[in-house]
């Protein structure tokens, strides 16, 4: 079991035992009853009561309403000097989903049956009763002063739990057709615990792919994000293939399926296969940019694949532009999901450069140190590592950039310019298309090694692109 007593728990408990107090049901609910058999952290802890929003608010000094329509309060303490916001939900029924995503109405209830059966997947339905041992079985939770907890399981998530099964609660289909969303999750679940995803309950998502187009693209980006983040990526890509909505979502990523390479760099398989293999190189935490960065890499392959020519013998098959191609295919791709520039900036960046690794013990000093220095190195130099682990092994050019790395340290990577736009002015430059390129140039010259100091700088410049506008005009 894990150690409960951190501060997120503290502050669940005692708002649990305050209404109580008051004479409300209240028990931790969801997932983090989930985590807690599995002797897993429980990221937060969420309670669920009988008592309604109203009550929530007047026992509690500090609350905020924050999904007012869900009967969600968030009830703020101070534990240990942390602020702890935990979220109180009076139990509920939801009512009919008729847009795919969320209930038209709920209805308030005091049975925490109602509140049970609304919940997605039986391992996220169940209820622990952190205060009391009135209901079902006891369970050793380790925590100073408390031995044991009780569980109130009433979809079988228990038994669930130990058959590692993800299985809608209720009639699989219809808690699909209510909300597409939940199809996601239970990949995500699935993958993240490495559990499998019950046989009817897969059978519904099958039925229901189609439809995940119901869903707002940021969150079917989220939970992507989620799938590719929380451990388990590879899996999870599998299953999101298996399911039917990997060609909904991402059908770009469908079509690696199958497309050969040559055998001699990519021992491995077919662009799919090379891409699961990277997923598996994700691990729980990864972030966001390097985990789309690792899908998206080859997602130009498909479209530039050219097979081995006939009349050459000793041809191969060949990706020529595969990555411009890919880095246009990434854009309209992130575009959909909606992601952020920032996000998508470096995406792009991981994907556009990450075959030149392959030229790195050829560039000029200039070139590589440019190259080491491009923002957050370290997500490319992860993402090559799996690259050639997940095809060729061939580890000299990612052992060559660690070495440079440490060879150049940061006062070489990043002087400080000799030559700024401040230099050219004063030298009488005008500001315009020029500009750019001298400023390149004299930093280039500098990475190279080739000037010392603003004068050679500006010497070298004024060869190069001739002496400046008022010396032209005299
Ligand atoms: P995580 O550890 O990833 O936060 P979680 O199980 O806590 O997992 P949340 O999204 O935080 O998931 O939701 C909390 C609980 O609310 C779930 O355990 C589940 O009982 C319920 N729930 C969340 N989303 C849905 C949904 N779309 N449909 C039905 N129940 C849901
Ligand atoms: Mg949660």
């Amino acid at each position: 079991m894990p150690r409960l007593d951190n501060p997120a728990y503290e502050a669940a408990l005692s708002i649990a035992s305050r209404l109580h107090e008051l004479g409300h049901a209240a028990y931790f609910a969801g997932g983090c009853v989930r985590d807690i058999l599995l002797g897993l952290q429980p990221k937060d802890f969420d309670v669920a009561t009988s008592a309604t929003p109203d009550i929530v608010q007047a026992a509690f000094l500090r609350t905020e309403s924050v999904g007012a329509h869900f009967g969600v309060v968030l009830v703020i303490n101070e534990v240990a000097g942390e602020r702890i916001a935990t979220e109180v939900a009076t139990f509920r029924s939801d009512g009919a989903y008729s847009d795919g995503r969320r209930p038209d109405s709920v209805r308030f209830s005091t049975d925490a049956r109602h509140d049970v059966l609304r919940r997605d997947f039986t391992i996220n339905g169940m209820l622990l009763d952190p205060v009391s041992f009135e209901h079902g079985d006891p369970l050793t939770v380790e925590h100073p002063g408390r031995t044991a907890c009780c569980v109130l399981d009433l979809v079988g998530g228990r038994g669930d739990l130990e058959r590692r099964i993800v299985r809608a609660i209720g009639e699989p289909r219809t808690r699909f057709n209510e909300d597409k969303l939940r199809m996601l999750r239970a990949i995500r679940f699935a993958a993240r615990l490495n559990f499998t995803i019950e046989r009817r309950t897969m059978a519904a998502i099958q039925a229901q792919a189609g439809t995940i187009h119901q869903v707002s693209s940021e969150r079917v980006r989220d939970e992507l994000t989620r799938i590719l983040t929380e451990g388990g990526a590879r899996r999870g890509f599998e299953l999101l293939d298996e399911s039917g909505l990997l060609v909904e979502v991402l059908p770009e990523i469908a079509r690696l399926k199958g497309v050969e390479q040559p055998p001699e760099f990519h021992p491995e398989g077919d662009v799919w296969i090379h891409t699961l293999m990277l997923l598996d190189h994700l691990k729980k935490g990864a972030s966001t940019t390097l985990a789309w960065g690792m899908l998206l890499h080859d997602v130009g392959k498909p479209a530039t694949f050219t097979p081995p020519d006939p009349t050459k013998p000793g041809d191969r098959i060949r990706f020529n532009g595969h990555v411009e191609v890919g880095v246009a295919i990434a854009r309209t791709i992130l575009n959909r999901l909606r992601f952020s520039n920032d996000d998508c900036d470096q995406i792009l960046a991981l994907i556009k450069h990450h075959m030149q690794f392959g030229d790195i013990t050829k560039m000029k000093q200039s070139t590589l140190k440019r190259f080491l220095r491009l923002p957050q190195f370290d997500e490319h130099l992860t993402l090559h590592y799996a690259d050639v682990m997940s095809s060729n092994r061939n580890l000299g050019p990612y052992n060559y950039a660690l070495e440079q790395l440490e060879d150049l340290g940061h006062e070489e990577l990043r002087p400080q310019l000799l030559i700024t736009g401040r230099e050219l002015i004063a030298a009488g430059y005008k500001p315009g298309p020029q500009f750019k390129a001298m400023l390149v140039a004299a930093e280039d010259a500098q990475l190279e090694g080739q000037i010392h100091t603003p004068e050679e700088g500006l010497a070298m410049l004024r060869e190069r692109f001739g002496p400046s506008v008022e010396t032209n005009s005299e």
